[in-house]
């Protein structure tokens, strides 16, 4: 999987951000995840455990909450969330989305990022 790479970014991030700031410890780092990123949030906690090993921000916690995925329909301009079409005949590695209303096609507003919401550090 890549939660390996992500987690990467993340600490990253949290890491600049923090110098920026002159922090000299992080407490809490709050992540939100897109439904459609498909993380593993247990293997992104455990990559960041791993990846922020020997920095000063080891030791932070890191909060991890999901979000729903919100799409368009091109048609109908309906929005909010989708319905997977569960096809035995379409071997796609990602499900089709479809607009709950009128079963058109819909394009993703948003579910395919990993957002740092907010760092809780000591300065
Ligand atoms: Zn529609």
């Amino acid at each position: 999987m890549h939660e390996g790479a992500i987690t990467r970014q993340i600490v990253d991030s949290v890491l600049k951000e923090a110098s920026n700031r002159k922090a000299k410890k992080v407490i809490e780092v709050d992540l939100l995840i897109g439904s459609l990123t498909f993380l593993n949030p247990e293997q992104v906690k455990f990559w960041y455990e791993i990846l922020t090993k020997d920095t000063f921000i080891e030791g932070s916690k890191l909060s991890i909450r999901g979000s729903e995925a919100v799409v368009r329909c091109t048609k109908c301009n309906y929005e909010g969330s989708f319905k997977y079409v569960d096809d035995p005949a379409l071997h796609v590695s990602m499900p089709t989305m479809q607009c709950p209303k009128c079963e058109g096609m819909v394009e993703i507003v948003s579910g395919k990022d990993c957002i740092i919401k907010s760092i809780r550090m000591s300065i």
